[in-house]
């Protein structure tokens, strides 16, 4: 045999021991399953919600709780595979799953408990975004959540979190009070702003790579469970006038209301007739972030008004109907490509350059969405969390959708080059939850974190020295 084919199985065997060590000690400590590459469920456990990625891990921990995670972590300790942390799957960069390594997958962790009186509600790390709704939703109460039922709360609330009402009540990382999280020595930390205030300030915004955040605990805020909405669709040949008319809105709009606008492809809804399926426009949103009773008309009555529609579905639903209904136009498993500039200002121009880009959207799945933020975001201080765009008025993303693997590279080209062709007009910053496969991991963590990165790489080197979740850190 020759001797460079001698030093790869010599690798590869060595491999294949220290993945049955770890497998054997997690089988021997863990409550939950521990799936190998020869498992038959594994090809269902290593995929995530983008079907883009195809990652095959050596092990996943399927933890049922805060235990395991501690024996998950004290295993990778001993062993130093590569580990990646998985909570929804829903990153669009897939960094819940790693190649060869260890995945600590908390999918099944699914409790909820919602204490109304203290209008609080504690979610285990693999809860989804429609799951604690419902929960939450049963009191009239409500955690400023994501914009897909899907998506999970753990990445989402650990990058920030942009949502419906997020200018009342702010991202989803403000609304946390204390989170439960094991750090890289395997102990079990309550972080808040009294316990562990460097972890805490991390974790809003800054938490991946910290340690393994087992579970949150939110406040919540009066909501529902009826919320009052705007949601017209204007035709696509008038596309610059909605958007500039909708941009002056949107400077005037209180803090009750958090508008959004998407150019999109007309949804086949029985509401909507037929003829429009499918067709190029404008969707003006925005949600009123009170009773729908209380002013919400008058309040939401500049963002319905911009202009003859082609169909206005403005009015009011339940807030988790609300909250789920664009779920069904990401199904899991099609190929997504996304990001994202945070803008102090939408000027003409870029609002030209926005359509432009935008009106060579590869496949019908594929969108622009400006979203508004402000009000209750901005109120934050801006050294308050790691969360560094408090002052943006806008984020801007381009999300590509596709299914056919022969367009991954004009979809993922599409999205880059629209992103390049913003890039003037850019506050500089981007979104680290809309951040896309395969990015520069350093010039990433510069426009995520701005002045916040020092601070942070100081937290986690205290937390873990030996960069246990270092690789968790760099992957978005
Ligand atoms: C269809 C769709 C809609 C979206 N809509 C919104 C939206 O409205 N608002 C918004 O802000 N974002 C949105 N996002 C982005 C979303 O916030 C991110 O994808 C987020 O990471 C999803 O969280 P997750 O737990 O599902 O992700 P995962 O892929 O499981 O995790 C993402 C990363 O977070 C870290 N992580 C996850 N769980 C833990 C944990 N328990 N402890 C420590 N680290 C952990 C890991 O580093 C992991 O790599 C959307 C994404 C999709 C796909």
């Amino acid at each position: 045999m020759p001797d460079e084919q001698r030093t790869t199985s010599t690798a590869t065997a060595e491999t294949a021991t220290a993945e049955r060590a770890i497998a054997d000690r997690l089988r021997l400590s863990l409550r939950g399953e521990v799936i190998d590459r020869g498992h038959p469920g594994y090809d269902e456990a290593r995929a995530v919600w983008n079907g883009l990625i195809d990652r095959r891990p050596a092990l996943i921990a399927r933890c049922s709780g805060t235990a395991d995670v501690v024996e998950a972590v004290r295993a990778a300790r001993e062993h130093r595979p590569v580990v990646s942390i998985r909570g929804g799957g829903h990153q669009v960069a897939g960094s819940g799953v790693c190649d060869d390594g260890l995945v600590i997958d908390l999918s099944r962790m699914k409790g909820v408990h919602v204490d109304p009186a203290a209008r609080t509600a504690r979610a285990q790390a693999g809860v989804r975004w429609g799951e604690l709704d419902r929960e939450t939703q049963l009191h009239g109460l409500a955690t400023p959540g994501g914009e897909i039922s899907a998506t999970g709360i753990a990445g989402l609330t650990l990058g920030g979190g942009f949502g419906f009402v997020m200018r009342t009540f702010g991202l989803s990382c403000d609304s946390l009070r204390s989170l439960e999280i094991v750090t890289a020595d395997g102990t079990v930390r309550t972080a808040s702003r009294d316990e562990e205030p460097d972890l805490f300030w991390a974790a809003r915004g800054g938490g991946r790579g910290i340690g393994v955040v087992t579970s949150f605990e939110y406040d919540l805020h009066a909501l529902g469970p009826e919320v009052a909405g705007v949601l017209v669709l204007h035709p696509y040949e008038r596309a610059e006038d909605v958007l500039r008319a909708w941009r002056d809105a949107t400077c005037t709009a209180p803090e009750t209301v958090t508008p959004e606008l998407l150019l999109w492809s007309v949804p086949a809804l029985p509401v909507i007739p037929e003829e429009l399926h499918g067709a190029n426009c404008v969707m003006v949103g925005a949600v009123y972030g009170g009773p729908p009773d209380d002013g919400a008309s008058a309040a939401l009555a500049p963002q319905r008004e911009l202009g003859p529609p082609l169909i206005d579905l403005s009015g009011t639903l339940p807030y988790v109907t609300l909250q789920s209904a664009n779920t069904w136009r990401f199904p899991d498993g099609e190929r997504y490509f996304m990001k994202s500039h945070f803008m102090d200002e939408l000027s003409d121009e870029a609002i030209r350059t926005v359509l432009d880009w935008d009106s060579r959207r590869p496949t019908p799945e594929s969108l622009t969405v400006i979203r508004t933020l402000g009000g209750a975001v901005a109120r934050v201080g801006p050294d308050d969390s790691a969360f560094a765009h408090r002052s943006a008025r806008y984020n801007v993303s381009f999300d590509a959708g596709w299914q056919d693997p022969a367009l991954d590279e004009a979809a993922i080209g599409w999205a880059r080059s629209a992103w390049d062709a913003l890039r003037p007009f850019s506050s500089g910053g981007t979104y680290v939850n809309f951040a896309g496969l395969g990015e520069d991991a350093s010039e990433l963590r510069g426009a995520v974190f701005g002045s916040h990165e020092e601070r942070l790489e100081g937290i986690r080197a205290a937390y873990d020295p030996e960069g246990l979740f270092a690789p968790a850190a760099r992957r978005p």
